[in-house]
């Protein structure tokens, strides 16, 4: 049996997801179901399982939505033109958006309208890579990180801008990075990498932990870029790495021999889970935080949401519905306001 759990901090939920968890909970809350929602709200199956009993259906195509649904879009971004449908068609349209994604799209449309060819090293596929790329089409081109730049072809005599999915692993970025610069000189990317803080704060915290541990658990749904690449910056470092979704997904052969167990979550992964695991795990001397960093991030929730909860809380008051006309609405006070907090009134 292990003795040790070494637990990652920062972990789990970050500033994006806390804002889409809750965003989308205000919407079932408020609307008669169903309330659509553009691609899974986060990538954890649990997340979305919760979602879907409370009345959410997700779906991929914006055209399966009916006319005048309320309509939420996922926290990955979404192309111009689904946001421009799910406007016309909506009720309600709320953009879930990450503050950090939407400033990726904004480099690739400002590239592009300078006359960049863009290398936008990505997961093919992915909802973020998909939503990034849509911005320029015609001159922003896919590069994974697996396959390398030999691929990218310039289409124009402009400069050559490199831009990234934000949860890639550092050594994917490191790796293209590296070769785009020594095959293009005058290459063109952010000063800081658009690789978001949560991404490089867990896979530094996931490093600390490979110091230690003899095998490491990550929590976290398969198809969460940001937890596999937590599962491949840990066997980079040398120690058995595995991705589950919760303690069901633990095999015992994993523990044998293992003294001490590094536990980590992957950004869309709840609380909830890594307490279980924990408890599965069940170490005889306890549970001792690892901390990289403090965070302190908070997005607040999307403006569409705001406006439409302002003009109901004005309505109910007019109505002399209220008590105290004036006071706070319900989403003044979002900070004080967890996504964990959210999901156990949705039984998570
Ligand atoms: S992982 Fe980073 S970019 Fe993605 S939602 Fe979280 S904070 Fe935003």
């Amino acid at each position: 049996m292990p003795s040790k759990v070494l637990l990652a901090e920062p972990r789990g939920f970050c500033a994006g997801v806390e804002m889409a968890i809750k965003a989308l909970t205000w919407m079932v809350k408020v609307f008669e179901p169903p309330v659509y929602c553009y691609h899974e709200i986060v990538h954890n199956a649990a997340v979305v399982a919760a979602f879907e009993r409370a009345g959410v259906v997700f779906v991929d195509d914006i055209e399966d939505v009916p006319d005048g649904s309320p309509i939420m879009l996922s926290a990955h971004g979404s192309a111009p033109e689904v946001v421009v449908t799910a406007t016309n068609r909506a009720a309600v349209m709320v953009d879930a958006v990450c503050p950090l994604v939407t400033k990726v799209h904004h480099e690739v449309r400002r590239m592009a309208d300078k006359g960049y060819d863009i290398i936008y090293v990505g997961h093919e596929g992915h909802d973020e890579a998909v939503g990034a790329i849509a911005e320029a089409p015609d001159v922003a081109q896919l590069v994974d990180p697996r396959v390398g730049i030999d691929t990218f072809e310039p289409r124009s005599e402009g400069g050559v801008a490199l831009l990234a999915q934000t949860t890639l692993g550092l050594y994917e970025w490191e790796d293209v990075l590296s070769d785009a610069q020594e095959l293009y000189p005058d290459l063109w990317t952010a000063r800081k990498s658009d690789l978001c803080y949560a991404t490089t704060n867990r896979q530094s915290a996931i490093q600390k932990l490979a110091e230690r541990a003899d095998v490491l658990l990550v929590i976290g749904s398969e198809n969460s870029s940001n937890t596999q690449a937590l599962v491949r910056v840990g066997s980079n470092a040398g120690v058995p790495a595995y991705r589950i979704d919760g303690p069901a997904g633990i095999h015992p052969s994993w523990l044998e021999g293992a003294e001490v167990v590094g536990v980590t979550a992957g950004a869309s992964a709840p609380d909830q889970r890594v307490q279980d695991v924990i408890t599965a795990v069940a170490p005889s001397e306890g549970v001792e935080v690892v901390r990289v960093t403090d965070e302190d991030e908070y997005f607040p929730l999307p403006p569409q949401l705001r406006r439409f909860m302002q003009a109901l809380q004005a309505l109910v008051e007019g109505g002399f519905a209220c008590r105290n006309p004036g006071q706070d609405g319900p989403v003044d006070n979002d900070r004080d306001f967890s996504a964990t907090e959210a999901l156990s009134l949705l039984g998570v």
